[in-house]
């Protein structure tokens, strides 16, 4: 395991020394309803994968339609999707027809396996699909190191179809739009849109009370335009990739944040300050009004600047 891939794997939920955000795990895999036919699958622990949460870390979100279910993304592992599978059959006899997996990281598609008897289709971006191919083989050995092997064993199952921006489908009636962050959060994300429910399937570009996570293969600028395109949606309910819920507030909010530090790194990088001299800008001008809204604004902001300045440089 060389240093760059722990780094990139640590990044994908973006907090790398909070064990206090490592919240007791949840074994149920509570189904909750969020609209009519529209159904949440929450991990109540949003930290790494440790042994503790067997690596369940990350939401799973699905749709009821009249020919089958369709699923976005499908957890860290296929134990952990074969517990979102008994989840799922809850509340509806219907099988699994489709899913989508957001992003390339781990924890939002290695449970594609638990659904392989069911699915006609499994759907992503080809940039998303060319980062699993490369690191999906690591990814089951890292998962399964840091979790103890409480992850349980994982076949890798890829995706099948691949996505435009953009792009429309019906699944058994229901209307989706597809919608790309070009490469805001990580290569390749995806965003699912109900045009007629107006919610949003946000994987891991869009946050609650949590900070937005940004990431070394990400593209911030691009995160910014598309939180602030997803909020001119307007939403009625957004469904995130780590977390609670939101609203379209929030998504506003969280541009806005991410704008003004973009903002601020750009000057003064530009002005051959360093990475610390902007956090003390940063915090001193952003704090009094975002400190208490994120559960880890202290830890993040200080993380968001240092990788900005490094993204300034690439
Ligand atoms: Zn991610």
């Amino acid at each position: 395991m060389n240093s760059k891939k722990i780094i990139r794997t640590l990044c994908l939920i973006g907090l790398i020394a909070n064990s206090i955000l490592a919240l007791t795990p949840n074994s149920d895999f509570e189904v909750t309803r969020v609209a009519e036919n529209v159904y949440s699958i929450v991990s109540p622990s949003f930290g790494l994968p440790t042994p503790e949460n067997k690596g369940w870390n990350s939401n799973s979100h699905f749709v009821v339609t009249k020919t089958g279910v369709l699923l976005f993304d499908t957890g860290s592992s296929e134990a952990i999707g074969n517990k979102i599978k008994s989840a799922i059959k809850t509340v509806t006899d219907q099988p699994v027809r489709w899913v989508i997996n957001s992003h390339s990281h781990a924890d939002h598609w290695l449970g594609n396996a638990a659904f392989a008897d069911t699915v006609t289709e499994i759907i992503t971006s080809n940039q998303a699909l060319a980062v699993m191919k490369k690191y999906g083989e690591e990814d089951v050995k890292f998962y399964s190191k840091v979790t103890k092997g409480t992850i349980g064993p994982t076949r890798l199952v890829y995706p099948t179809s691949l996505l435009g921006q953009g792009q429309k489908r019906n699944f058994g009636g229901v209307d989706v739009e597809f919608i790309f962050a070009n490469d805001g959060h990580s290569p390749g994300d995806v965003l699912m849109w109900l045009p007629k429910e107006k919610i949003i399937f946000g994987g891991d570009v869009l946050s609650s009370d949590w900070m937005p996570v940004i990431t070394g293969h990400g593209n911030v600028p691009n995160l910014i335009k598309t939180l602030y395109t997803i909020a001119e949606l307007n939403p009625t309910i957004v469904l995130t990739g780590h977390g609670g819920a939101t609203t379209a507030e929030s998504v506003k909010r969280d541009a806005d944040l991410l704008s003004s530090v973009w903002k601020q790194v750009q000057t003064d990088h530009g002005n051959g300050q360093t990475p610390e001299e902007t956090l003390l800008t940063v915090k001193a001008k952003l704090e009094p009004k975002y400190g208490s809204l994120y559960k880890d604004f202290v830890p993040e902001i200080e993380r968001h600047v240092k990788l900005m300045y490094t993204l300034q440089r690439a």
